[in-house]
């Protein structure tokens, strides 16, 4: 959901590099413009209404069976939110719609301005949705309430779209946008100023570098402005924070704080954010500490920590730069080959950079998801081993723990008992967030499936540490193959580059 919203952002970026180059609408023809702007939320809302409803009427039919009007409402909801995405861009690239909001023409830092109302149909669509969506939310959460734990439950079925709607704009829209307006801003500014930078600094790639500084800078101060984003507030002093500050100290994690976000009960989750440590936290959503006893709460807590111990978002990053080298290579060595028809050859820029576009699409549609389902088993294993209790505390026969109160298994040790604790938590999170177990996901893969493998670790430290080993090769790679391309394409700029402007 977040990805979406990012790529409508990225559409203002992209746009904005060529303005005006794909319109098909014809300067006099207003209303072909207007309508397809007023209609984007108006048909995706409508969409959205017919799927509820027949969500609805599975849920009727088949009562035993909630997961199948989940999945289908879950997969409808996906597609329209992609076909939304899909107009939109449309909306950006072959109408007038944002040309007549380049209010940067005026002057730069009023672009911004015009950027958030070219966004206006794209807001209006997501938020449509969720309203069609609501009475269906409301019934699924409310059920699986009822076979949840009781005491302390939060109260689903009290939620008012109002509330409703706060969290899921909070939580999906204005994550993405805080940050990616400031980097959008920073972008107009360096764009509208770009002949200025560089006649003061006296380097053609001033604008470049001064626009990368910027972003730089957002990505590292995010956390501080998302905890507003989100509603948040410290954990409070009491066993629980201590308990949880000890696997903090145990794993070597330094972070400003412990945040309980506020969910209105809508959210079942946990997360950490912040690549420095004084910019770091870590967050457990209200309806997790209201429906998880303390060790699934410290299970759940150690996989964030996990996240954060293997280095997950640095070597994100590292992923990030060498997808980014390879499409750069690519896209070169298309241009050197067969020649642009700007430079007497027989391809145009618009097919080098489709060919661009489908490797970075290909990259990150294959690459990420592997890595990031890597990534969420290797936390996973990591949150089990948090919860993995002392030899002679073992509950279950494991392989771990021997009798005669001795123990195997070096570093890479899970046990069943730990295995067992770190389930029953997914299990929470799956049945509380409506989720069915085998609903496959992109970046973390189905609960069922992290649950088997994790099971398939426990007890048997061999396996667990041929995956760690798997992981630090892939690891490894990303890194060399980062470093030599670094090296490679430093060198080629040298001696290649374009020494005038642009
Ligand atoms: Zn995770
Ligand atoms: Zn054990």
């Amino acid at each position: 959901m977040h990805i979406i919203t990012i790529l409508a952002f990225a559409c203002l970026f992209w746009q904005a590099e060529e303005p005006g180059r794909w319109i098909l609408v014809a300067q006099h023809d207003i209303a072909v413009t207007l309508a397809s702007v007023l209609l984007l939320p108006a048909v995706t809302g409508g969409a959205a209404l017919l799927a509820v409803r027949r969500a609805g009427r599975l849920l009727e039919r088949h009562p035993e069976a909630p997961h199948w009007a989940q999945l289908f409402h879950h997969r409808a909801a996906a597609v329209l939110r992609l076909a939304a995405l899909v107009w939109f861009a449309g909306v950006v690239f072959f109408t007038r719609w944002a040309e007549w909001l380049a209010w940067g023409r005026i002057t730069p830092a009023l672009q911004i301005v015009g950027d958030a109302v070219v966004l206006l149909p794209f807001f209006a669509a997501q938020i449509s949705l969720w309203v069609a969506a609501f009475p269906l939310e409301r019934g699924l959460h409310a059920d699986a309430l009822g076979e949840g734990p009781g005491p302390g439950a939060p109260a689903g079925m009290r939620l008012k779209l109002s509330r409703f709607l706060d969290f899921h704009v909070r939580h999906y829209l204005l994550v993405v946008a805080g940050p990616m307006s400031v980097v959008l801003f920073a972008a107009n500014m360096t764009r509208g100023y770009d002949d200025q930078l560089q006649a003061w600094s006296g380097w053609v790639w001033m604008p470049d570098a001064v626009l990368a500084t910027a972003a730089g800078l957002v990505f590292l101060a995010a956390p501080l402005m998302l905890r507003r984003i989100w509603r948040t507030t410290p954990l409070e002093a009491g066993a629980l924070r201590q308990r949880l500050e000890t696997v903090c100290e145990r794993a070597g994690l330094r972070c400003r704080d412990i945040l309980v976000w506020d969910s209105d009960g809508l959210m079942i989750n946990a997360a950490v954010m912040g690549l420095l440590p004084r910019l770091r936290y870590v967050l457990l959503s209200d309806a997790l500490l209201a429906t998880m006893n303390a060790e699934q709460i410290e299970a759940v807590f150690g996989h964030e920590v996990g996240h954060v111990r293997h280095r997950h978002i640095q070597h994100f990053l590292v992923f990030a730069f060498v997808g980014w080298l390879l499409v750069a290579g690519i896209m070169e060595l298309l241009s050197r080959l067969v020649g642009t028809e700007d430079a007497g050859g027989g391809v145009s820029v618009l097919a080098i950079q489709g060919v661009g576009v489908a490797a970075t699409v290909l990259f990150w549609g294959i690459g990420f998801g592997h890595l990031s389902r890597r990534f969420e088993r290797q936390a996973d294993l990591f949150g089990a081993q948090c919860v993995t209790p002392a030899t002679g505390a073992c509950r279950v026969p494991c392989g771990v723990h021997l009798p005669g109160g001795t123990a195997q298994g070096g570093p890479a040790r899970v046990c069943m008992t730990g295995a067992e604790v770190f389930a029953s938590a997914l299990d929470r999170v799956a049945i509380l967030n409506g989720i069915p177990h085998e609903e496959r996901s992109w970046r973390h893969s189905s609960i069922g499936s992290r649950i088997r493998f994790l099971m398939s670790l426990a007890g048997d430290p061999r396996r667990a540490a041929d995956f760690l080993r798997g992981i630090q090769r892939i690891k490894t790679a990303m890194l060399a193959v980062a470093l030599v391309g670094a090296c490679l394409s430093g060198y080629y700029w040298l001696a290649f580059a374009p020494r005038g402007t642009g």
